[in-house]
């Protein structure tokens, strides 16, 4: 498949943090009803399933999710398998991570297993980052977007140094991506959360496309250009 849908279905069981008012679509207008259409509207804990934090997350004066840099949410990425890794520290990604000049890093975890088995309640076991390890992120200069495969960047018992480096160093963060089957390697990473204005993170959808895909389209444009 060329095109890897890696975003969270976003509905009334998926998982969120503890004390989230969660997920709740309502319907207001029916068919059934004898209304000449369907209408609903969300409720919607903007940190629930696939979702941008943006610096105003954890920073007083930090921009919101709709001052992001598109051109940094859009490009190519590298997912790194980080195997069974439970928290994972500046060692770690040191091993890992053996490339330079990558803009976006998306870290493969067990975190994905979660996601694939379609586990309902939250875990508070998952896996993330500690703080020396989003300042090995930062401190390389040349990552401008992390993203992970469960909840939250940091570990569910941590306070907010590893959120607060990140954003710091200027990092866009991406959270609850479903890495389950991508294989690690290079693709071109396609991120847009919801034009919601002055907050903090918003739910977005995340593709991953294939090299092979992202050629064939070029080539196709290309000879549609020519027969023009
Ligand atoms: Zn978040």
């Amino acid at each position: 498949m060329s095109i890897l849908d890696i975003s969270v279905p976003l509905n009334e069981n998926t998982p969120t943090w503890p004390g989230s008012p969660g997920v709740r679509v309502r319907r207001y207008k029916r068919l059934e009803d004898g209304n000449d259409c369907n209408n609903s509207c969300l409720e919607c804990d903007l940190h629930a399933g696939t979702h941008v934090d943006a610096p105003s997350h954890f920073l007083r004066h930090g921009p919101t999710v709709d001052k992001l840099s598109l051109g940094v949410l859009i490009g190519p990425a590298f997912v790194v398998d980080m195997g069974d890794i439970k928290r994972i520290t500046a060692q770690d990604l040191d091993q890992c991570v053996r490339f330079s000049g990558v803009k976006r890093l998306l870290l493969k975890t067990s975190n994905s297993e979660i996601w694939r088995k379609g586990v309902r309640e939250f875990k508070k076991d998952f896996v993330a980052l500690a703080a020396d390890a989003a300042r090995w992120v930062v401190d390389r200069g040349d990552i401008a977007l992390i993203g992970v495969d469960y909840l939250s960047v940091q570990c569910y018992a941590d306070g907010p140094e590893t959120h607060r480096i990140l954003l710091e160093g200027g990092l866009i963060i991406v959270e609850g991506l479903n890495l389950a089957g991508v294989s690690p390697g290079a693709y071109e990473f396609i991120c847009l959360p919801i034009a919601l204005s002055g907050v903090e993170g918003a739910p977005a959808r995340a593709v991953l496309r294939t090299p092979e895909a992202c050629r064939t389209d070029c080539r196709n444009s290309m000879g549609d250009g020519e027969r023009q």
